[in-house]
């Protein structure tokens, strides 16, 4: 006879237990790309500090750079546009006097720093290693340009563990947009209830995942204090991701060893 017992489970706290035990079928894993996999932030933020010699105008860059973002997700401008923009903008926020062409060759010149700096997140190899051998279809999913994300997963090795991305530019949404979710669904073959989200960022990741019906988990990495709505987990690792999943696999009850 085997003895059962109820799944372990690891809550970060007490008001947000996972909510990973109710039985059902999780066949897909869609995965945030920037500060999920890659960490982008320390290796952007080097890059800038490397171009213009100090290192106190990152608050000012990510702000840029996320009004020109926005301009992206609206469809008023086009990826390489917007990042020469935002870069003109920024040095001029600065009191750095260049022409088009001035931003443009600092943007390139950034932009290959940063690309040269990026590196995976030391949680994210097993972790995908893990979904595979459960056998997860998992899915990249993105609101940065397609060109650089497809190249940034070539390069960092991570092409191979990835059925599937989904980009903002290309799907005509993006993120919370629930159509990004369901594109990405589609593409690999599962219903939103069975698939579930992760990224670092709660509104647009996790919020907005659950909000199309898809699990919505927050990746905490620094363990910044928030309030997570109900059905959204919370977890600071993707080693944690994994244990979640394969428990979701196993259903609410997994052998226990005689
Ligand atoms: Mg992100």
């Amino acid at each position: 006879m085997v003895e059962f017992a109820l799944a372990p489970t690891r809550p970060r706290n007490g008001a947000n237990p996972p909510e990973i035990r109710d039985g059902s079928v999780v066949r897909a894993v869609f995965l945030d790309i920037d500060d999920t996999l890659v960490d982008f932030t320390t290796a952007s933020r080097a890059a800038l500090t490397a171009m213009i010699g100090r290192s106190d105008m990152w608050s000012l860059w990510e702000r840029i750079t996320d009004e020109y973002v926005a301009r992206v997700v609206t469809g008023e401008l086009d990826y390489p546009t917007m990042h020469r923009r935002r870069t003109a903008a920024f040095l001029e926020a600065i009191g750095v006097a260049v022409d088009e062409a001035d931003a443009a060759r600092f943007e390139r010149r950034r932009a290959a720093g940063m690309r040269a700096r990026f590196r995976l997140f030391d949680d994210v190899l097993p972790c995908l290693t893990r979904l595979r051998a459960n056998g997860l279809r998992i899915a990249a999913v993105t609101n940065a340009s397609g060109t650089h994300q497809r190249a940034k997963l070539e390069e960092l090795g991570l092409s191979p563990y990835i059925d599937h991305v989904a980009i903002a530019g290309e799907v005509g949404a993006a993120k919370p947009d629930p159509l990004i979710f369901y594109s990405a669904c589609a593409a690999v073959d599962c219903e939103p209830h069975e698939a579930m989200h992760v990224g670092d960022r709660l509104r647009t990741d996790a919020v907005g995942a659950r909000k199309a019906g898809l699990r919505g988990v927050w990746l905490n990495r620094s363990g910044a204090r928030a309030t997570v709505p109900e059905g959204v987990t919370e977890i600071g690792s993707l080693a944690e991701l994994a244990d979640q999943v394969e428990y979701a696999i196993a259903g609410t009850v997994v052998p226990t060893p005689r």
